[in-house]
């Protein structure tokens, strides 16, 4: 992987933006092309991260016309107001987190250069999840039914290409930030990813992957049996 964010083609118009080395702040976008505009999962923490990723989406597909919200958090938010009048999709609590900040974010997000950004509340909302269908291509936004890296989570599912966006829900080679949600949640959250056997996972952060997310899955450690020790 090269220290440049880079545009990586996973399936026939459809693109992750991969940013390296995808640590604090810096986080993977989704791009879905389609004759009827194009649909980003997710936006960069900064202005200048921003801008880099809507020049890149520019050279390859068709301009933005709806934004995917993977979750609340800045860095998959903040930059949503370069992208104009578009129609921003995310689980019904985000548009609750994004009115006021995190009540840990001034002691544990360090300070970082923004620039002239801010996120946006979403224009639709859902419970349990939405499916696109723009240009005919099928786009499934899905929550999992509990909290998991945040309360208000959704993954990103292409059943044709069988590519997934995970949001934060999926960390490639980066420790998982679970502050927000629910370890025990996640876990059904990473079954449920599974279960839908991706040939290519896009995480929030880190690298492209692909089916081994089930390994992955297995080599967590299982959840403590709440019963305790020494009770049958
Ligand atoms: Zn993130």
């Amino acid at each position: 992987m090269t220290d440049e964010p880079m545009m990586q083609q996973v399936a026939d118009g459809v693109w992750a933006y991969v940013q390296p080395d995808g640590g604090w702040m810096v986080n993977n976008m989704g791009l879905i092309d389609g004759a009827d505009g194009a649909t980003s999962v997710d936006v960069t923490s900064t202005e200048r991260r921003t801008r880099d990723y809507l020049k890149a989406a520019a050279g390859v597909a068709a301009p933005i016309r709806r934004l995917v919200l993977t979750h609340s958090h800045p860095d998959h938010c903040n930059g949503a107001s370069l992208l104009g009048e578009v129609e921003i999709i995310a689980h019904r609590t985000v548009a609750d987190d994004l009115r006021q900040p995190h009540p840990l974010a001034p002691h544990i997000f360090e300070p970082f250069e923004q620039g002239d950004v801010r996120p946006r509340p979403p224009t639709v909302v859902f419970d349990t999840g939405v499916t696109l269908t723009p240009d005919s291509r099928r786009i499934d936004v899905r929550h999992p039914g509990t909290p998991a890296h945040t309360q208000g989570d959704s993954y990103v599912w292409l059943p044709e290409e069988r590519v997934l966006f995970t949001g934060d829900l999926v960390f490639s080679g980066g420790t998982p930030f679970a502050l927000s949600g629910s370890p025990a949640g996640w876990l059904g959250a990473l079954e449920q990813m599974a279960a839908l056997r991706p040939e290519v996972v896009v995480p929030g952060h880190g690298a492209v992957g692909g089916p081994e997310l089930p390994r992955a899955r297995r080599r967590l450690p299982a959840v403590p049996d709440r019963r305790g020790p020494g009770r049958a």
